[in-house]
C-alpha cells in the first residue's frame, strides 16, 4: 500500500462511482457491498444513495463508510469491468481502481 492510500484509509473522505459504459452487469460489486451497490432492471450497476435510491446521473458518487471501505475496495479489485472509481473526495484523486496508482 503506498503512502497515499495509506493517508486515504486513516481518516479521509472517500467517495465512490461507477462507469456504467464499461459495466458488464455480472453483479459482484452487489455482492460484495449491497449498502453501497445494486443492480437497477437496466443489468447495470449504480451506486446508491442516503435513501438507498439509484444514483443514475453519470459520474454520480456517494460517500464510502470507514466500515464498509474493505468491501467497496475488494469490489473495485474483482469488477470484471475495472469501472468502480475510489476517490478522495478532498481533490477527487483516485485511491482505488482501474485510475489509481
Ligand atoms: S462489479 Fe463492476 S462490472 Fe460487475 S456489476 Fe459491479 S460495476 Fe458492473
Amino acid at each position: 500500500m503506498s503512502v497515499q492510500q495509506e493517508a486515504a484509509v486513516d481518516g479521509e473522505a472517500l467517495e465512490v462511482w461507477i462507469d456504467q459504459d464499461l459495466c458488464t452487469g455480472d453483479g459482484i460489486c452487489a455482492q460484495y457491498a449491497p449498502e453501497v451497490f445494486e443492480l437497477d432492471i437496466d443489468g447495470l450497476a449504480y451506486v446508491k444513495g442516503a435513501d438507498d435510491e439509484l444514483l443514475q446521473a453519470p459520474g454520480a458518487t456517494t460517500p464510502v463508510p470507514l466500515t464498509l471501505l474493505t468491501d467497496v475496495v475488494d469490489s473495485a479489485k474483482e469488477c470484471p469491468g475495472e469501472c468502480i472509481h475510489v476517490r478522495r473526495v478532498s481533490d477527487r484523486a483516485e485511491i482505488y481502481g482501474p485510475d489509481s496508482e
